[in-house]
């Protein structure tokens, strides 16, 4: 596809063999591997010191995708539904905002600026309340009807006969087509957008679309300077893109979130969170989170909520227990008709703040096997052909802080009790003792059960529709904990 003499010579190593077992073992395997790229070079997120303080103090933030009303009136007034949400979740939210800008969504990019009336305002009044503001922009597409596109054309990517390639992403869609993202007028013209968001809006985040989830595309410009069809440039240059953002709107001490679409490892170690939207199925593993746990923050459990309560238990279930921060849908989840599932939301936003030294900061080894039957639940709708498939009730992973405590993290997905009972061995996770604490982590607090002397092994009774975590640690004092010993 690319130009002969444009090709670029194998700058990374590549890795072949056979290895028994299925897909964890791959995972953990590649972990250890890619760990050593460029890409994570930043290193943990508790060693980052470009990780948002906001961050910092939360450990996380719960991202939703709110449909907020414009509307009219004063700012304090359209915010109130937002702030009860975070109020009622017991949390700190955040909003990722669409349609914040005057323009059309998918039109007229990247002139998302002015913004609505009173989006300035709304912003403090928002921020003040502790709540992360992350506007939406598009850090890829430029629309080829803007009346100064003249301005643009000279960056965009082109084909092997010098058009344009225009995307159809919707009906409703402006005529988008994808940017260089080695060439300086754009690199500038996203990162001071960025800029005057951070620094005359006063947002905290923002989301920056596209970047991390588009397959690169072929620029065969020859003005552009990079090989023609080939080499590099894509990830290079939104490399560049990224880190100039960081840069111009981390300055005067201002340290926003970035994120954006999807989990493009190459661009990792630049945003400070992926957002995973795919639609909810029966047929994910969470690879991506035995690889990049402790490295990287998935954000979102997107899901329809019109949907059954097994439905939204198993996406938020697992999303908790994976350790994806809950989230992304709109405000009328909290209607009266979804108090059930409002009430999942809560448990697992509340249990995955207090638990953030695992699920943030720390790393998951893995699905933990049950050693007895666990009973399944059929559910309707998964993946966009909406099939229906049969899952357990329950699930359970382990995850190690960087302290050595393991934790057991348990959800079950269904209105029924479920018995889950396993078997741990800590020595296999490098922590040595004689005797280990077995304690329940609760939001708010911890509350010891039981002691164990080698491999652990216990049998969780979980209540309809509870998420819970066990923690297991060496045994640093000599006082016996209340409860049974083992
Ligand atoms: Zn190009």
């Amino acid at each position: 596809m690319g130009v002969a003499g444009s090709d670029y010579p194998g700058d990374y190593s590549v890795e072949f063999g056979v290895y028994r077992g299925g897909w964890l073992e791959a995972a953990q395997r590649y972990r250890h591997r890619t760990l050593q790229q460029k890409w994570v070079q930043a290193e943990k997120l508790s060693a980052r010191t470009d990780f948002p303080e906001i961050l910092k103090k939360r450990g996380c933030v719960g991202y939703r995708r709110l449909g907020v009303e414009w509307g009219g009136g004063h700012s304090a007034t359209m915010d109130a539904p937002l702030l009860a949400i975070q109020k009622e979740l017991e949390v700190p939210i955040a909003l990722h905002w669409h349609n914040w800008h005057h323009l059309k969504f998918d039109n007229e990019y990247s002139h998302f600026l002015p913004p609505k009336p009173g989006f300035a305002e709304r912003v403090k009044d928002l921020v003040s309340q502790g709540v992360l503001v992350m506007p939406y922009i598009n850090g890829l597409s430029a629309n080829f009807n803007i009346p100064d596109f003249a301005n643009f054309g000279p960056h965009a990517n082109v084909d092997e006969a010098g058009g344009y390639r225009m995307h159809h992403y919707s009906d409703s869609a402006g005529r988008l087509l994808s940017m260089c993202p080695t060439q300086e007028y754009w690199q500038n013209t996203i990162s001071s957008l960025v800029q005057t968001l951070v620094e005359d809006y006063g947002v905290n985040a923002v989301y920056v679309d596209q970047i991390a989830a588009m397959e690169p595309e072929l620029c065969f410009n020859r003005q552009h300077g990079h090989p023609l069809g080939g080499g590099l440039y894509w990830t290079d240059g939104n490399r560049e893109l990224l880190t100039k953002v960081r840069n111009i709107s981390g300055r005067q001490g201002r340290n926003p979130l970035i994120t954006s679409e999807g989990t493009d490892e190459v661009f990792m170690d630049l945003v400070d969170g992926s957002l995973t939207w795919a639609q909810p199925t029966d047929r994910e593993i969470p690879m991506m989170e035995v690889v990049y746990s402790g490295y990287a923050i998935f954000f979102a459990s997107a899901c329809d909520f019109k949907k059954s309560d097994e439905f939204f238990g198993y996406v938020h279930g697992q999303a908790f227990i994976d350790g994806r921060q809950n989230g992304w849908m709109d405000s009328s989840l909290f209607r009266p008709e979804n108090s059930v599932k409002v009430e999942y939301l809560r448990q697992s936003a509340r249990l995955r703040v207090a638990t953030k030294r695992f699920l943030v900061y720390g790393r998951l080894w893995g699905p933990v096997l049950p050693e007895n039957s666990i009973p399944t639940i059929r559910v309707d709708g998964f993946g966009s052909d909406r099939h229906a498939g049969t899952v357990p009730a329950a699930e359970a992973r382990l995850w190690q802080d960087e302290d050595g405590h393991l934790a057991v993290f348990l959800a079950n997905y269904g209105g029924g009790p479920v018995e889950f009972k396993y078997r741990i061995d800590p020595a296999k996770f490098g922590l040595s003792g004689r005797r280990y604490d077995i304690t329940d982590i609760p939001p708010g607090g911890t509350i010891p059960i039981s002691t164990a002397t080698e491999a652990v092994e216990r049998k969780e009774t979980l209540g309809p529709r509870k998420v819970k975590v066990i923690e297991i640690a060496v045994r640093q004092r000599e006082s016996v904990p209340p409860g049974s010993s083992r």
